[in-house]
């Protein structure tokens, strides 16, 4: 039975990402206010956010500091854009402090208001750089297998999961998928780990022979995939990318969108994954989620090869009205304050080995074929059968069972297909980690009797 407010939910609003035939039965979980790590629901209910929202909360829900900061900028300077020469000092500073703590030379930083538009202007810049340097056929931008790059339409086209592309006409020409590295799933039988990566490697490379390399422009990646069912490529497997991108002039666009920020125990996931970008999108947990800023780090020769383009043709003609709005501005130079001041990083360091101590357990547990993340995002994927790694039937839908099992043990998570994600906000503490886990042991024995009882193996 749904509540009233659940019942006008469901008569008015789509849900991204939701299965809009069943949600008309199940309705929303309706959320009012939140406190640290935890959420509350309009019957009080709380919830330890074990998926920072969707990987943005960093500083968790309510930090004072941070409404703060958008109050005052709110009644000092609400908005004023940074078109045509306009301009306003948290945008030159958070610009600057972009610059200061990114993982690779930047040259320019060009704001937007979510990852999906950020990989937009990546697509775009590439083909507009290539233009400005007389190489107009090299167009073409290689993501991969399960990556996950946002939704606008060269966004979802360089997002390697079917539900973006089916019925919406989807990839765009232009845009290929490679491998994905995640060995559990598409390691050959007898094949190491290192001769996976290789392999990887191997197949980037003869796509881009195939399509001929002066044809291709750049890839994209993840440091550790997240929308796609948290995946870690294996050991080298960025070295390897790297050489083939560098033999054959292909730029590299970090997607930092989840890892940038601290998520995987440093600044950038770049940095953790030993990667060598030449541009990188950055959202989320720029502001900790409390205002939709992106940003595209953009390096020395694309923007030389901009300015140059206009000197030709005049204005530069990209850029949306938020892009560098004043409140997300200043929330996004007060973010980066508290993770340098609070020493953050050094806080996710020191809260890793309980963490990965808990998931290790969860290994043991019958349902689990693979736990798999870096820093603070693990993927639980669950199985029909350990032994074989048999997936279940995905029809039946045994993940979206086990999110909302935790979410009746008072943990919100999320299932990628059968992975549980999770990736709490960054200031958790560690009687905070021990919680959660014990919730999420909880709903997965649960959905153990729950998986006998119904005989989906
Ligand atoms: N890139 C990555 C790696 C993401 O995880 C996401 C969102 N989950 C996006 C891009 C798209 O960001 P947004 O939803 O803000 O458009």
């Amino acid at each position: 039975m749904l509540t009233n407010l659940q019942t006008r939910d469901v008569e008015t609003l789509i849900h991204p990402y939701t299965n809009l035939a069943s949600f008309r039965e199940a309705g929303p979980l309706v959320l009012e206010n939140g406190k640290g790590v935890w959420v509350y629901d309009t019957d009080g209910k709380a919830y330890i956010e074990g998926m920072a929202g969707l990987w943005c909360t960093s500083l968790g829900y309510s930090n004072e500091e941070l409404v703060e900061t958008a109050r005052e900028q709110m009644a000092k300077l609400p908005f004023t854009h940074i078109f045509g020469g306009k301009s306003h000092d948290p945008a030159i500073e958070l610009a600057e402090k972009l610059k200061e703590i990114a993982p690779m030379p930047v040259s320019k930083v060009l704001f937007g208001a979510s990852g999906s538009d950020a990989n937009d202007t990546q697509v775009k810049l590439m083909w507009y750089y290539n233009n400005a340097i007389g190489r107009p056929q090299k167009k073409k931008i290689i993501a991969r297998i399960k990556g996950y790059h946002g939704v606008t339409v060269a966004s979802a086209s360089l997002t390697g999961l079917p539900a973006n592309h089916t019925d919406f006409d989807l990839p765009i020409k232009n845009i290929l998928h490679t491998s994905c590295p995640h060995y559990y799933r598409f390691g050959k039988d007898g094949e190491t780990e290192e001769e996976f990566a290789t392999r990887c490697a191997d197949e980037l490379e003869e796509l881009i022979l195939r399509e001929g390399p002066e044809t291709v422009a750049a890839f994209i990646a993840e440091p550790v995939g997240g929308a796609g069912g948290v995946t870690t490529p294996p050991a080298g497997y960025y070295e390897k990318i790297q050489k083939v991108l560098d033999k054959y002039d292909v730029l590299f666009i970090a997607d930092e969108v989840i890892t940038g920020f601290g998520r995987l125990g440093t600044m950038f996931g770049s940095e953790a994954m030993g990667m060598r970008p030449d541009t990188m999108s950055c959202a989320k947990a720029i502001t900790s989620a409390y205002f939709p800023v992106s940003a595209v780090m953009i390096p020395e020769k694309i923007y030389a090869a901009m300015v140059d383009e206009s000197r030709k043709i005049g204005t530069f003609g990209h850029g949306n009205t938020y892009a560098g709005h004043p409140v997300g501005m200043a929330l996004g130079v007060k973010t980066i304050e508290i993770y340098q001041r609070d020493n953050i990083i050094g806080h996710v360091q020191s809260l890793l080995p309980g963490f990965w101590k808990h998931l290790d357990t969860l290994r043991q547990h019958p349902l689990v074929g693979e736990v798999r993340g870096k820093g603070l995002v693990a993927g639980i994927e669950l199985v029909a059968d350990k032994a074989t790694k048999r997936a279940f039937d995905a029809k039946k839908t045994v993940g979206a069972k086990a999110t909302s099992l935790c979410q009746e043990e008072g943990l919100i998570v999320r299932n990628l297909a059968d992975t549980v994600a999770v990736c709490p906000p960054l200031i958790i503490k560690q009687d905070e980690v021990d919680e959660m886990f014990a919730k999420l042991t909880r709903a997965l024995d649960r959905l153990e009797d729950h998986v006998r009882q119904a005989g989906l193996r």
